[in-house]
């Protein structure tokens, strides 16, 4: 049984998650930590509840998502997960940071690469991966069919979809991932868990969500 605990990090109320199991073993999701105050809030809670962290996961490479990277790394020597091809992204990510007036240090390169064909796993439990360019050309959603539950990063929003204007940003495969990806993969009784704004479900999405049905895209 998964467990998962979300934080509201930096001025974009970027949702960091953090994901525990029965074994006590736990995942840090997105950690967009920019401040000391945000870093305690984090390690408060893993040794509050005695949780041993095993893996960094990043849905993609924008600095929000991943800024506390390095602290993360560096605090629990774990490595670091992310898409191919967003690693370029966070390579540049102190620079990035610099331009919105955040000093970080560079991010580990223990990196190792996601990929569809290898699920992600930590204690008893696993998570799916589902590549789905569009917002950038490395977003993933994590996805556990047995736990209904579904991190979405900035691919799908309540009522919204990631962003495609950034320059690494596609809105025909943002169209091709929501459409031929989430909405085939994704039961509709699942949790949503989003990079930004509040929780949803694939039922409410399937149901109000206009991103969702390729006839609004035409
Ligand atoms: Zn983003």
């Amino acid at each position: 049984m998964i467990t998962v605990k979300t934080f509201y990090l930096n001025e974009l109320r970027e949702c960091c998650h953090i994901l525990s199991d029965e074994t006590g073993e736990c995942l840090i999701v997105d950690p967009g930590i920019c401040s000391q105050s945000e870093q305690q809030r984090i390690t408060k809670y893993i040794s509050d509840n005695g949780l041993k962290p095993v893996k960094l996961l990043n849905t993609h490479g924008h600095f929000d998502h991943v800024m506390g990277n390095s602290f993360i790394t560096a605090t629990y020597n774990i490595p670091t997960y992310i898409h191919a091809a967003d690693k370029e992204l966070l390579h540049h990510v102190k620079n990035t940071c610099r331009m919105f007036g955040y000093e970080i240090e560079n991010p580990s390169d223990d990196i190792v690469e996601l990929s569809e064909k290898e699920p992600v796993t930590f204690g008893n439990s696993s998570l799916d991966v589902i590549h789905t360019p569009g917002h950038t050309w490395g977003s993933v959603c994590f996805y556990s069919e047995n736990e209904k539950l579904c991190l979405s990063g900035d691919t799908l929003f309540a009522g919204s979809c990631g962003r495609t204007d950034l320059p690494e940003g596609d809105t025909h495969a943002m169209i091709d991932s929501l459409i031929n990806k989430l909405v085939k993969i994704i039961k509709p009784e699942t949790r949503i868990l989003p990079g930004h704004g509040t929780e949803t479900t694939m039922l409410e999405e399937l149901a109000h969500n206009p991103y969702l049905r390729s006839s609004n895209w035409l």
